[in-house]
């Protein structure tokens, strides 16, 4: 079944790599005990996965292995990392982005609503951070800064050094989610300045419900549990071993394949998008031409709403993601509810002409055969929407009228 499916959704969920399925089996297998049991062999075996993968995860991001901590995901990371840290500096501002993920833009919202300054950093049209508006809010005063390393909806890759430069000129404190990017991007905690690290397991050939946190040495934070005193009391509750060996697995493999792969994926992305750009009528690409993740292609199509062309592409056998609808206005986010669209909308997307956009995300495994399949396959799918579209209809007719006056 698998060998007829094109799977162009590696930006939601990575296919774990087999050397993380069999290190998931051997822990299934051999970690049968409690890791806090010290006292006996099990629980030992159980602490040394623990212990190897914390080893693995601190040598991806180059960091000391007590500043890392294990979690359930990125949505934990992100809440332990903004409220674990303004909790313990009750002081502090936070200045978050505004296309974040939800798990960063809800809590700014609701730390908002409990009294804290919060500010929402704006971006361009390609979705990069405006670096002087940071330095504007900056000057506020002590600062959590959050920033996406890279944004999954439209693919652009932020200037993550420039930004933890700044964010530390000020004495500010920088968090930086890092789950859309991890598998291709350089994550050096030191090099970058940053204080606070979100990786993500299923976005990096790991598994779902798995997460890490870097954790600055010395960065005050509070725990959002009570309990005991795993992950150094920061993430109390049994650990999840087998999730645990398969995060620290993906960051040896990622680490010791990105180059190759990135050079792939990169060749595979730009021959793609180039086939979108040649033969899809009225595409308009998101994100930022260069600076973006490899095999990462996202944009819209106009006269087409988004969800009809994924639902077709499925019926194909092809995989891939819908960004959001295009309607909501980002600058009122402290105010307003949010919907799913603040991305579109924060890079400027007209709501009135774009039905949803699209992602196209490839993984490792991806082939320049899966890659020609598509590119045949959707401009033919295009083609047929179109002729069922009103909104295009009542675009040929107006060209119509106009070429008879
Ligand atoms: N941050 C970013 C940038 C994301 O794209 C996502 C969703 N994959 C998350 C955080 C939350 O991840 P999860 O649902 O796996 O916790």
């Amino acid at each position: 079944m698998r060998d007829s499916v094109v799977y162009f959704d590696n930006i939601n969920t990575t296919f774990p790599h087999p050397d993380v399925v069999s290190i998931v089996e051997t822990a299934l297998k051999s970690a049968m005990g409690n890791p806090s049991s010290h006292i006996h062999s099990y629980g030992i075996a159980a602490s040394r996965i623990i212990d190897e993968s914390r080893e693995r995860v601190a040598s991806f991001v180059n960091s000391r292995q007590d500043e890392i901590i294990f979690t359930s995901g990125a949505t934990e990371s992100n809440n332990i990392a903004i409220a674990g840290f303004l909790n313990a500096n009750p002081k502090i501002h936070l200045a978050v982005s505004c296309i974040e993920h939800f798990s960063i833009l809800n809590q700014a919202k609701k730390f908002g609503r409990l009294g804290r300054k919060v500010s929402f950093i704006d971006v361009d049209n390609f979705g990069r951070l405006d670096l002087s508006h940071l330095e504007r809010v900056l000057e506020l005063g002590p600062t959590l800064v959050s920033v996406a390393y890279a944004n999954p909806e439209i693919g652009t890759v932020q200037d993550v050094e420039s930004i933890g430069r700044c964010v530390h000129r000020y004495g500010a404190i920088f968090h930086c989610d890092a789950t859309a990017a991890a598998s291709t991007q350089s994550l050096d905690v030191e090099k970058l300045n940053i204080d606070l690290l979100t990786l993500s397991g299923h976005n990096m050939y790991g598994v779902p419900g798995t997460g890490a946190l870097y954790i600055n040495a010395g960065t005050k934070m509070a725990p959002l549990f009570d309990g005991g005193n795993q992950e150094f009391g920061i993430r109390p509750g049994t650990e999840n071993i087998m999730g645990i060996a398969a995060i620290g697995k993906a960051c040896e493999i990622v680490k010791a394949n990105r180059i190759g792969w990135n050079e792939k994926l990169r060749k595979l992305g730009r021959q793609l998008r180039d086939e979108f750009a040649q033969n899809v009528p009225f595409i308009h690409f998101t994100g930022h031409p260069e600076q973006r993740l490899p095999g990462h292609i996202s944009f819209w199509i106009e006269h087409i709403e988004g969800e009809s062309l994924l639902l077709l592409l499925n019926m194909n056998n092809v995989m891939a993601a819908s960004g959001s609808a295009c309607s909501s206005n980002l600058k009122g986010v402290d105010e307003h509810d949010l919907v799913a669209s603040h991305v579109l909308s924060a890079v400027g997307v007209p709501s009135d002409i774009c039905a949803g956009s699209l992602t196209f995300s490839l993984g490792w495994y991806s082939s320049l055969d899966e890659v020609t399949r598509v590119s045949n396959l959707l401009p033919q799918i295009v083609q047929k929407l179109l002729a069922m579209s009103p909104s295009y209809s009542d675009y040929m007719k107006s060209k119509e009228a106009l070429r008879g006056k």
